[in-house]
């Protein structure tokens, strides 16, 4: 739910610090030859009560108020823009592209309102899917601003949904520029780094294998920690035969980000079994879960090598420690189940199994408060967090898949 208000939210919080800072904003304007003042609207207790609405998420309320406040003043530029940016978010986009066209069309805006009523048309054209018309309002968008970050942000999006890669690194790249240096490297690094390993992939669906590992061994260049690129690179590897340099890879992937080992885990077992280093596999992930003692999936990764390798006690063992750590996770108690059937439903074994599942700690019936969040193990009242009455409902996921009998 936050994140759906995201994008609106980042564009309202620039727009107002833009007025707040920007010279660009003049509170009296001339209008057909007498100065106005355009505080007006802003000073309407309508434009508070809407913006406390706003902040707490109720967006019909708050579009109720603001409406109200500009009809005082029909000149008030941002509410409208405002307003236009809460019936995007509602979904009514046709509303929303119609105010924020309205906004254009007006004689006398600043730069700094046409950029914004531009910006929010391109949000608008988004989320409608017009994609060559929100190309268009973000392009104008950087003709008049060229280092706009929002529109390069929304247009990096746009490329990255059309699967347009190269498009899409060269934005981000316009993105890092425009950044003040010692600020949010890292994470312009890491988008870099996964644009990157897209572009690679993007080699191998051509067969273009030379091509393909140059752009993974940039990935893990720009950023040692994007995951992908090791499992690509090392597959690349393995698949021209060069299993040594493969494996190498993978337990690099480990050295970097010893919680991501468990996406290696079977690439390593084939690769030490054919080998002939069958306790190498062993003696790795032992040291992980011993390091970290919260990984469970190093654990479940043990677990599974145990079994295929003919020793279910052991097995069902790791998979306790892995169902103690998170009992929430189905993929334990299905690793466990598999054990079981392995053991022939061994009436001791099975019983270890449920009284570890009875005494781990678990959201048996879980429930959320639909406010803030919060989450229960249990249907509540009253909500101990934000302390709203009646506000929980279950928390379920959809299937996966829906069953066949669902609306039977
Ligand atoms: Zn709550």
């Amino acid at each position: 739910m936050i994140a759906d208000y995201l994008p609106l939210l980042s564009a309202l919080v620039a727009f107002l610090f833009g007025l707040a800072a920007g010279k660009a904003w003049e509170r009296y304007k001339l209008h057909e030859g007498r100065w106005i003042d355009r505080r007006k609207a802003r000073q309407s207790p309508h434009y508070i009560q809407g913006l406390n609405f706003l902040v707490a998420n109720q967006l019909d309320h708050a579009i109720e108020e603001l409406s109200q406040a500009a009809r005082v003043d029909e000149d008030a530029v941002e509410i409208h823009m405002i307003l236009g940016n809460l019936y995007r978010e509602k979904g009514q986009v046709g509303r929303a592209i119609q105010i924020h066209q309205q906004i254009l069309q007006r004689p006398r805006i600043s730069k700094l309102e046409h950029t914004y009523a531009l910006l929010c048309l391109g949000l608008d054209f988004t989320r409608g899917g017009f994609v060559d018309r929100a190309h268009e309002a973000f392009g104008e968008v950087l003709r008049l601003d060229p280092s706009n970050e929002h529109a390069l942000l929304q247009l990096q999006k746009l490329y990255e949904d059309q699967n347009q890669w190269a498009e899409a690194y060269r934005v981000r790249r316009e993105l890092a520029r425009e950044d003040e240096p010692e600020r949010r490297t890292r994470r312009h690094l890491q988008i870099q780094a996964f644009l990157e390993n897209e572009l690679g992939m993007q080699a191998l669906s051509r067969h273009d294998l030379p091509a393909a590992r140059k752009h993974f061994e940039s990935a893990i260049e720009l950023d040692a920690e994007v995951a992908p690129a090791y499992l690509n690179l090392g597959d690349v590897k393995r698949d021209a035969g060069d299993m040594a340099g493969a494996v190498e890879i993978w337990e690099h992937l480990i050295a970097s980000m010893p919680t991501r080992a468990h996406l290696v885990a079977d690439r390593l077992g084939d690769a030490y079994m054919a080998a002939g280093r069958a306790d190498a596999f062993e003696h790795l992930f032992r040291r992980i879960a011993t390091d970290h003692p919260q990984d469970w999936r190093a654990r479940l990764a043990l677990s599974r090598h145990m079994l295929r390798a003919g020793r279910p006690e052991d097995a069902l063992q790791m998979a306790l420690a892995a169902l103690t750590i998170n009992p929430h996770a189905l993929l334990v108690h299905q690793a466990a189940w598999d054990i079981l059937l392995d053991l022939n439903l061994d009436k001791a074994s099975v019983e270890r199994y449920v009284t570890h599942s009875r005494d781990a700690v678990f959201y048996r019936d879980p429930h959320i408060c639909l406010r803030c969040r919060y989450r229960s193990k249990e249907l509540l009242w009253r909500c101990p967090h934000c302390h709203e009455w009646n506000s929980f409902v279950e928390d379920r996921l959809a299937p996966a898949r829906p069953s066949e009998d669902s609306d039977a």
